[in-house]
């Protein structure tokens, strides 16, 4: 983009080298989860290292800061300018804070931290990994402490992925959702809902390219542009976007229980159609991604879940299901619809259903909250873990693997990421109820394949916008809400207990 306003130019165009890294490095972390070969570790921390040291060069140089300090003082910018600079203010002060020393040091034990992880996980070893896991809290909270909080040391990295985030805002999120949840689970379980019962379907085995086939075909029913972007395999699916144009997502094929490569890539997909659907002329700006992780989560899991999960999109790909898996050949609408929607309390996150997902979040943001607040140890971490689960879902990891190590968050540096699944469940439920008022042919339109109107309407309501707009300022411009969780239970009492 070109502004009217001096200063802003100049500031685009001194972006640019820096907007090219981003896309480097962006680039380096697909083809680490997807094609580098095993050794290529340790090289790739090196160079994944050095250019966020150049970044940060670029970012903090004296010009481009006085640059930026100028701008804020402008007092006729407009809301795209005043977002620029809000993002770049926020990059600005958080990175002055943090010595190179410890940036360095989180990146190479990212890669460290991360391969061991996988290896102790691959033989369910907490021990094994609880040395870099120790030294990353440690990374971790010191650099709470250089950027700074009011309240709580935890709230400094929650505001990293979601800005404005606090504890107090999450306390009352997870007191007013989790004892709710917990309520519904139990009437499920004690009603012998048919959404509890198991279907036979998530035993038998698919044929990976089949689903494939089948996944590809989904994708061409929501119409992503193939121009624009690609898909690929890795084992834990996720969403990176080189820019606006280059959108790559991942998919997983264990070869059994076919829902979950089919969610897993409506869940990613829906993450590429917010950066898909940006304005282009935000293009090489540093508002060109989403609003943040819990508004980018709210687009991947209204998609996966209010659309995937619903009975209209099941009829829909139901013909397509019924061609590419064998062992589903049979099944009618209706088993499919239960078991895409089937109901367990278990040990792992990823395979959560819509009803318990949280109660896994709400277990993470305590042990991290704890963690930050100096309330529990790394050796104390699995055994809380597991009482936790024990208590809110019923269930008891008998093995690290399926409890404290499940998940890769944490080898990575992620503190404070997690809450932001729970904050999108949240926000897509928001998202639910307002476009159903909106959009008369809603669900016929599903069914139909008819998508357009969905997508145009989160087009213009969010995705357009790009991160110009924080996101507790979008979600009150456009929906007049905060994080209210109320929309979020009452989806799923109507869905699942049909109240
Ligand atoms: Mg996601």
């Amino acid at each position: 983009m070109r502004s009217e306003n001096p200063v802003m130019n100049k500031i685009l165009d001194a972006y640019k080298p820096m907007w090219s890294l981003n896309h480097a490095i962006s680039l380096m972390g697909w083809d680490f989860e997807t094609y580098m070969p095993r050794k290529g570790t340790e090289e790739r921390g090196v160079a994944d290292s050095q250019l966020r040291i150049l970044h940060k060069d670029l970012l903090l140089n004296k010009d481009f800061v006085g640059l930026v300090e100028s701008a804020k003082k402008m007092g006729s910018l407009s809301d795209l300018e005043k977002g620029i600079i809000r993002v770049l203010n926020r990059e600005i002060t958080t990175q002055i804070k943090i010595p190179k020393e410890l940036t360095e040091a989180e990146s190479l034990e990212r890669i460290r931290g991360n391969m061991v992880w996988r290896e102790a996980r691959e033989k369910s070893d907490f021990m094994m990994y609880a040395p870099h896991l120790k030294k990353m809290i440690e990374i971790k909270k010191q650099i709470a402490d250089k950027i700074g909080y009011e309240k709580h040391p935890y709230d400094a990295l929650l505001d990293k992925f979601e800005e404005d985030l606090t504890v107090d805002d999450l306390d009352k999120v997870f007191g007013a959702l989790t004892s709710r949840i917990q309520r519904i689970l139990k009437k499920l379980v004690d009603s012998g809902s048919p959404f509890c019962k198991e279907s036979k379907l998530g035993k038998s085995k698919y044929d990976t390219q089949r689903v494939d086939e089948l996944n590809h075909g989904i994708l061409a029913l929501l119409q992503l542009d193939m121009e624009r972007f690609r898909m690929d395999v890795s084992t834990h699916p996720f969403t990176e976007a080189m820019g606006l144009n280059d959108v790559r997502i991942t998919t997983r094929y264990e070869g059994t229980d076919f829902k979950k490569s089919i969610s897993g890539t409506i869940h990613e997909a829906g993450h590429a159609l917010y950066n898909l659907q940006c304005d282009q002329s935000l293009s090489v700006t540093p508002v060109e991604g989403g609003s943040s992780l819990g508004l980018h989560e709210s687009q991947s899991r209204f998609w996966e879940n209010i659309v995937g999960r619903s009975l209209p999109f099941v009829q829909l790909i139901a013909p397509l299901i019924r061609k590419q898996v064998i062992s589903a050949n049979q099944a009618t609408d209706d088993e499919l619809y239960l078991y895409f929607n089937n109901v367990k309390a278990d040990c792992i996150r990823v395979d959560a259903d819509e009803v318990t997902y949280n109660l896994h979040i709400a277990i993470r943001y305590e042990v991290e909250k704890k963690i930050f607040g100096d309330e529990l140890s790394v050796y104390e971490i699995p055994e809380f873990w597991n009482d936790r689960m024990e208590q809110l879902l019923g269930v008891r990891p008998t093995e690290d693997s399926q409890g404290v190590l499940q998940d890769t968050h944490w080898s990575s540096g992620l503190f404070g990421y997690f809450p932001t699944y729970t904050l999108g469940n949240l926000v897509s439920a928001i998202i639910a109820s307002k476009m159903r008022k909106d959009l008369d042919g809603y669900e016929e339109d599903i069914k139909g394949g008819n998508f357009e109107p969905i997508r145009e309407w989160l087009r213009l309501k969010i995705h357009q916008h790009g991160s110009v707009y924080a996101p507790k300022t979008l979600l009150n411009n456009t929906f007049n809400e905060d994080y209210n969780p109320d929309y979020f239970v009452t989806y799923i009492e109507n869905k699942y207990l049909g109240s």
